[in-house]
């Protein structure tokens, strides 16, 4: 056992500081508490060289101070966001926010960012209002929370709310003078905005079927719960130089695509005979930002779950001190990964640790069970013998205020009471008995919405688009609806395909990672410019990983439906076999192989 006084000031403030967060939440799963893993562990002598923020008068922000002034030291200019920050700390900007819904003005400049820090985003000019983003860590929504929500966009925003990429929420359509209002009675009703925009750590995802999975190792929603409130309870949380990705996979039947994480925890078996005992633990990947072409990387450690949080804690720390803050397209943790390799930012993690991850390499992990792409629509047994799921499809993630008190009610008459939703944008109802499934499929075909879908509807996912981004080049939502529309009423498919559409480079809906991926352009047509898109084909997630190859450029959104069509058709006539997934066929052949193949069927007029 550690002494008190074994440690210095520095890392008793760390350690009391960790623990206030985490153990309470901890407590209430029945795992071992923080401090208990220290003492178990036992901390070597002088490593906990203390967080950012905890020397002696300097505050929380004091780390993201120390890292501007680093750069400032080097005749580096800051960003003009870093700027803002050093100005005044987003977060010590609700009164001005208040100020502005109260003379019902929306912000400009840098409050713009700032606002972002309290979920509001001023999207004009794709609409003049805000969009609010809320958190709802691992995805998991209780249905009164959503019947409040429901309630919420109909008073404060457009009436319906959109699930993001993140397993999240979103209103639009949200007026100024209503800002503040909706961003206090969301709190009211449990509910919680805080840090879901700009450099901040957005919503914690994890495996959607989390608890129920009959595949999966490790029920994943403690640790995303934990890593929720570590972050709402950690002001130095929020001096990161950029936003921050952070997921956790159980290792079921259903993927948390954490490869696309800048941290992604996924649970693997350790069989007897190795580094560590026998049992589950997490590895651990860094860097992964698709939109940038890159997918997280094995870390070569193994860790406890209750070593998860503390780890990606003291990561995001390493990452606050040391990301750009000079050049915002290189202010990702990818960056920091590129010039330093994986080893070092490992060494500066565990340098903030009292306890050290034990080095493994992934060889001597049993090999992950396979993930079944979209496995999640329709009905599916759980892990609980009697009950079954069901995998909503919401065509490119919107509901309206209605289903979603409609989803409330049948998740509390029929279900669990809670919600999960999923990185496709789609929405599980879990707990349900599977005498009444078929009351279930009935009220939810009342409702409007669908439990089985086209091989296209099914595996959709869009970004926001032009209709509420100002950084879009194309209305991807409503594309996609059209592409959907088109490709399933002419093509039958045995399996889901994965079509993407993403707005801009940003990739919010990871166009790299799809069967079909779409990234939003502006096509030259005669003297006019219209909304389109460049094409891939073939990227992947996890042990399918792979960045998607281009195959068209500069396609106008008109024909997108046709050019998926001729693909898939291209695809049902040429395969191997009906076993062999469009995946699999684009990987077969080259790019050129594949135009050539597009080619040859005729384009619907
Ligand atoms: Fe907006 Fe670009 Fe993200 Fe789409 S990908 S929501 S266009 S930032």
């Amino acid at each position: 056992m550690i002494a008190q006084d074994d440690f210095t000031d520095e890392q008793k403030q760390y350690l009391e500081g960790f623990v206030s967060g985490a153990n309470l939440a901890r407590s209430l799963h029945g795992l071992p508490t923080f401090a208990a893993t220290v003492a178990a562990l036992g901390a070597p002598p002088g490593v906990n060289a203390g967080p950012a923020g905890q020397e002696a008068g300097g505050g929380p922000d004091a780390g993201m101070h120390r890292a501007q002034d680093r750069f400032h030291a080097e005749g580096r200019k800051l960003a003009p966001e870093e700027q803002a920050k050093r100005k005044k700390h987003p977060l010590d900007q609700w009164d001005d926010l208040r100020q502005h819904a109260e003379s019902g003005r929306y912000p400009k400049g840098t409050d713009v960012l700032a606002f972002k820090y309290h979920g509001l985003f001023y999207v004009a000019p794709a609409q003049d209002s805000y969009m609010c983003r809320l958190r709802f860590h691992g995805g998991i929504v209780r249905s009164t929370q959503l019947r409040d929500l429901a309630e919420l966009a109909e008073q404060y925003a457009g009436g319906y709310a959109d699930v993001t990429t993140r397993a999240n929420f979103q209103l639009r359509e949200i007026q100024a003078e209503d800002a503040a209002a909706l961003l206090t009675a969301l709190q009211d009703a449990g509910m919680c905005s805080r840090g879901t925009g700009a450099d901040n750590i957005r919503n914690i995802t994890g495996t959607p079927t989390a608890g129920i999975d009959p595949q999966e190792l490790i029920d994943v929603r403690p640790l995303c719960r934990d890593m929720h409130y570590y972050i709402l309870n950690h002001r130095e949380m929020y001096g990161l130089p950029r936003k921050f990705n952070i997921a956790f996979d159980g290792g079921g039947t259903i993927s948390a695509l954490e490869d696309t994480n800048d941290i992604g925890f996924t649970a693997v078996r350790v069989e007897e005979g190795k580094a560590v005992p026998a049992g589950v633990y997490f590895r651990v990947q860094f860097g992964g930002i698709t939109g940038h072409q890159d997918f997280a990387r094995d870390a070569g450690v193994l860790l406890t779950p209750e070593q998860c949080v503390p780890f990606a804690a003291a990561a995001v720390r390493v990452f606050l001190e040391h990301g750009d803050r000079t050049d915002r397209k290189k202010a990702r943790l990818k960056y920091v990964l590129d010039a330093w390799g994986i080893e070092k930012f490992l060494e500066e993690t565990c340098s903030l640790l009292p306890f050290q991850p034990v080095r493994s390499p992934l060889s001597e992990c049993a090999p992950r069970l396979p993930v079944v792409k979209h496995a999640h629509i329709g009905f599916h047994p759980q892990r609980q013998e009697g009950r079954v799921y069901v995998g909503v499809v919401l065509p490119v993630g919107r509901l309206q205020a209605t289903q979603m008190r409609g989803l409330a009610a049948i998740a509390e008459r029929y279900g669990d009471g809670v919600l999960r939703l999923t990185v496709w944008q789609n929405v599980l109802i879990s707990g349900i008995a599977v005498e009444q499934a078929e009351a279930v499929r009935r009220e939810l075909e009342a409702l409007g919405l669908q439990w089985q879908a086209g091989a296209v509807r099914s595996g959709l996912v869009a970004c926001t688009g032009n209709a509420g981004c100002r950084f879009a080049a194309a209305d991807t939502k409503r594309h996609a609806l059209q592409i959907a529309d088109h490709v399933d009423a002419r093509l039958r498919l045995e399996g889901t395909v994965n079509v993407h559409l993403t707005g801009c480079p940003h990739s919010c809906a990871q166009h790299f990672i799809g069967d079909v991926g779409f990234l939003g352009t502006s096509v030259e047509v005669g003297d006019d410019f219209v909304e389109g898109y460049h094409v891939y084909v073939g990227g992947g997630y996890g042990e399918q990983q792979e960045i998607g190859r281009e195959i068209y450029r500069s396609v106008p959104a008109s024909e997108a439906p046709q050019v998926t069509e001729r693909m898939l058709a291209a695809y049902l006539r040429e395969r191997r076999d009906p076993d062999e997934s469009f995946l699999d066929f684009c990987r077969r052949h080259s790019t050129e192989q594949l135009r050539a193949l597009f080619e040859l069927e005729a384009v619907p007029a």
